[in-house]
């Protein structure tokens, strides 16, 4: 590769502060240090992650960054010590580490991983350090990815090498959202056969619940969404019973626990709303009932002691639990073998100089996922 060991110039979409269009700017990426993968994106989409630290988060200290992290493309180059990927691989970069080394990565009981920039630069949305700048300045990597440039640094422990075939344009999407709602079903919930579901916020992340809820053999699965044009799509997912919150003059989870005799199995928050939250909780039966939150805050939330005492479960869920390395590629496979469904969630397609409008789609719920050509 004629560009290894130099800085690359590139476009990206920064993110210079919050509540503000992006700027198509060139920027320098900087060779791969030890460990670390230099990557061409190929395609990318948008999570509600990105509109929530745009917009929504409370801590500003994030930027200038650039924003991205359902990703995928080809490694253009590798660093010292990197020998499990080479040049024209396929690959994903992930938000979430699966080291393999720590007592976590040891661990079959979860996916969060000691090295994760998550446990310790949560309010940063990334690392400190980043291997791009712009106009003399440093750009963070948003979730240590930044997937809106052409090229980007990530250590290795994020990679991930996909099947020779697999399509960029949609495998991009299981780097979070489907991966996440998909993953909050089968493994998190650990929805069971013939079991009632509610799937709360019906975006990529709880579409992605509702077709786990289905494939785990579930005999109902309500949707539930505040915007009843999410319906039809859910319907194509596997749920079988719709509702809006807003069409009941009492809580959704008294609507629930009377249409299922008590409430439901599971039920998944998958909308980033501290109310819904509470009302997901309350809305799962009493004995056995387990509820898990995928939606992201900063806002607290609280409870009545008696809603866990009464036999309830509450859980939290990072990329549906998946260890990376894997399951990723298993999951690529799934989706070329028809097991799970990726092309239904993508509503848009977009060059990256049109990201300020798929940003305003997002914002608006106009889109499920928007899929950005990053690389000419
Ligand atoms: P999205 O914006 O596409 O979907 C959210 C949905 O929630 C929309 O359809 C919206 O209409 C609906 N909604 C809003 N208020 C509601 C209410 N009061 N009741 C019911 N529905 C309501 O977002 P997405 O990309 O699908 O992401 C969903 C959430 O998951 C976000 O909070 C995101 O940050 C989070 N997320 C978490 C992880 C994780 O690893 N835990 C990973 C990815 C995304
Ligand atoms: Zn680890
Ligand atoms: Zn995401």
């Amino acid at each position: 590769m004629a560009t290894a060991g130099k800085v690359i110039k590139c476009r990206a979409a920064v993110a210079w502060e919050p509540n503000a269009p992006l700027v198509i700017e060139e920027i320098e990426v900087g060779p791969p240090q030890e460990g670390e993968i230099r990557i061409k994106i190929v395609a990318s989409s948008l999570c509600h992650t990105e509109i929530y630290h745009l917009f929504e988060g409370k801590d500003k200290r994030g930027f200038p960054t650039v924003l991205g992290h359902e990703g995928a493309g080809v490694v253009e180059s590798v660093g010292p010590g990197v020998t499990d990927f080479k040049p024209g691989d396929k690959v994903i970069p992930v938000s979430v580490a699966q080291c393999g080394e720590c007592r976590f990565c040891k661990s079959p009981k979860t996916n969060v991983c000691d090295r994760n920039w998550i446990n310790y630069h949560v309010d940063l949305m990334s690392y400190p350090t980043t291997r791009f700048t712009c106009r003399g300045r440093p750009i963070l990597q948003f979730t240590n990815t930044g997937t809106f440039s052409e090229y980007i640094v990530i250590n290795r422990i994020y990679v991930v090498k996909i099947h020779d075939d697999a399509p960029l344009d949609r495998v991009c999407l299981l780097g979070c959202g489907i991966s996440t709602g998909y993953g909050a079903a089968v493994n998190t919930a650990g929805v069971t056969p013939g079991s009632v579901c509610a799937v709360f916020g019906l975006g990529a992340v709880g579409l992605a619940a509702v077709m786990g809820c289905k494939n785990a053999g579930a005999s109902r699965i309500f949707a539930v969404d505040i915007n009843e044009q999410k319906f039809e799509k859910a319907k194509v997912f596997g749920a079988t019973d719709f509702l809006n919150p807003k069409a009941y003059n009492k809580p959704i989870s008294e609507v629930l626990a009377e249409l299922t005799n008590g409430g439901v199995d599971f039920s998944l928050e998958c909308v980033g709303n501290t109310e819904v939250s509470r009302m997901y909780l309350l809305s799962c039966i009493k004995g056995w009932g387990v509820s898990v939150l995928v939606g992201y805050t900063d806002v607290d939330f609280s409870a009545r002691p008696i809603q866990l005492i009464s036999g309830k479960t509450w859980k939290g869920t990072l990329l549906g639990g998946f260890k990376i390395k894997d399951s990723l590629p298993k999951l690529v496979n799934d989706y070329m073998t028809g097991k799970i469904m990726l092309d239904e969630f993508i509503t848009h397609k977009m060059d990256l100089e049109q990201i300020n409008d798929a940003v305003n789609l997002m914002k608006t719920g106009q889109c499920i996922r928007c899929i950005l050509n990053i690389s000419k």
